[in-house]
């Protein structure tokens, strides 16, 4: 496998300093990749650029062959791309696993979707004229992506901008620079032709500069968190560009008194402790109603005593490591100070040994609103629980943020769960649902969890540019 860079169809940066890629489950060093910058960047976006004049000519016929054969790549490679992953970050290879079938998802969802995108007539005012709409790959497209779904979050924006007729420049995380490779060596395999698809990977305050201030890339879309959209977002303004932002989460699991209490608990588990808790729609805040509240946390500290935590490499892990010593800290920090305000420790709350980044699935009752993890992405297997005791008390609380990602409902009365959706300001709700998230879905966030949708045919016009035409006849 290459860890180079990759622009205009050629493998580079050789020479380049390194950038060094540590297995978060023992320390070890298991690669070296080149540490790009701007020079890269420019170099990337010229290859782009020009790419773009013929890629955008092909038939969405032509690009959707050369998907399909990506996904099967991708599937064919399964084992290896969820080992790298799990090297890498960390996550359980099962989960691994399971990322490569939904990250090949959305290439092959998009390869059928390329020859969906259809323009519109208009009604015309005037007998000599007629009305069109016609759309248009956006152009040059930058992809920065986070490493908590290092192949999923790529996919999710290569698909639809590959098969809209955009080339595209990555920017993967500096964590997990390996499987981003992986992806764009499979993609040259699968034929795409030099310079539709770049990948830089290196310093990102000067490669994100790079990619936001230069006219000729049209599009950013991005996946992180929100303090960086920010950043990108103002950068962006130079040069107006297209942006999708799919930024920090602070889900809210509320949990009525009529729910099915053991979906309810099962749905909790899948939310918060998948990825270790480390995705941006886990449940980072449970709101339990009184009279299920005790039997609720009894339930749910039986279901996780039985999680196995260690190595993802290992069978029948559950929780792998964190990303870093700085994400242990964050976790750390929030169990102390909701300890420190009153909550009660029901299971968990430390690290279970010194080595590894490792923390315990974590169980905390009597949560209240005043405490960081109440308002703030602990990124951690951490399930603080507060009890309430109306749906008003409830919304207040699920809206009282400046995020807006994902929500999670469990209660088996229709009036109340439609009552608590519509009033609830979350782009992706899952009623009785803990994983709601699909390829042919729209996902994206309201207020500062971001702007514009991944998946589903909307992700698609994310790509696209509308052009009006007057045809004088
Ligand atoms: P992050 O620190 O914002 O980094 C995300 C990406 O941005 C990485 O590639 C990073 O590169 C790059 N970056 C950092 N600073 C930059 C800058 N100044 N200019 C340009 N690029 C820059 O986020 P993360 O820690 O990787 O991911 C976790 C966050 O992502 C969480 O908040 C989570 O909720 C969010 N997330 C959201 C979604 C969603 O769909 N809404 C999905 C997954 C994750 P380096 O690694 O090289 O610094």
């Amino acid at each position: 496998m290459h860890n180079l860079l990759y622009i205009d169809g050629e493998w580079t940066g050789e020479a380049l300093e390194k950038l060094l890629v540590h297995n978060p489950a023992t320390g070890e060093l298991i690669s070296e990749v080149p540490k790009g910058g701007k020079k890269e960047a420019v170099a990337a976006i010229e290859a782009a650029d020009d790419a773009f004049k013929i890629w955008s000519k092909t038939t969405a016929f032509e690009r959707a062959k050369l998907l399909k054969r990506f996904y099967e790549l991708m599937i064919e490679n399964e084992t290896e791309l969820a080992e790298l992953m799990t090297s890498e970050m960390g996550k359980p290879l099962s989960e691994a696993r399971g990322e490569v079938h939904y990250a090949a998802n959305y290439i092959e969802w998009y390869a059928e979707e390329a020859k969906r995108v259809y323009g519109e007539t208009i009604p015309t005012h005037d007998s000599n004229k007629r009305l069109q709409l016609w759309k248009k790959p956006v152009g040059v497209v930058a992809a920065i992506t986070p490493w908590n779904f290092p192949a999923a979050m790529l996919t999710r924006k290569m698909g639809p901008a590959l098969a809209a007729g955009c080339t595209i420049v990555i920017k993967p995380s500096s964590e997990t620079p390996l499987t981003a490779i992986k992806l764009v060596q499979l993609a040259e395999e699968a034929g795409f032709p030099k310079g539709v698809i770049n990948i830089v990977i290196g310093s990102s305050s000067e490669i994100g500069e790079a990619l936001l201030l230069d006219s000729r890339v049209r599009k950013v879309t991005f996946t992180g968190s929100t303090e960086v959209g920010k950043i990108l977002m103002k950068q962006g303004s130079e040069t107006i560009k297209k942006l999708s932002l799919e930024l920090g989460g602070h889900a809210p699991i509320i949990v009525l008194d009529d729910a099915d209490i053991n979906r309810a608990v099962a749905g909790t588990i899948a939310s918060k402790f998948r990825n270790s808790g480390q995705t941006c729609v886990c449940g980072n805040r449970i709101y339990v109603q009184s009279k299920i509240y005790n039997k609720f946390i009894d339930l749910l500290t039986e279901r996780v005593r039985e999680l196995k935590v260690g190595n993802g490499m290992a069978e029948g892990v559950n929780i792998g490591p964190l990303i870093n010593k700085a994400g242990v800290e964050k976790v750390s920090t929030h169990v102390s100070d909701a300890l420190e305000k009153g909550a009660q420790l029901v299971y968990g709350g430390k690290q279970p040994s010194e080595k590894g980044n490792y923390y315990l699935p974590t169980i905390i009752k009597d949560a209240t609103n005043d405490m960081l993890m109440m308002n703030e992405e602990t990124f951690g297997p951490v399930a603080p629980i507060q009890k309430f005791e109306t749906i008003d008390e409830v919304v207040h609380l699920a809206n009282d943020t400046p995020f807006g990602l994902a929500a999670y409902v469990f209660t088996e009365s229709i009036s109340n769960g439609t009552r608590i959706i519509e009033e609830i300001d979350f782009g992706i709700v899952g009623w009785n649902d803990g994983a709601p998230s699909a390829v042919q879905a729209p996902f994206g966030g309201l207020k500062e969890s971001g702007l514009g949708r991944e998946g589903g045919h909307q992700g698609m016009d994310e790509f696209l540019e509308m052009q009006y035409v007057s045809i004088g006849i």
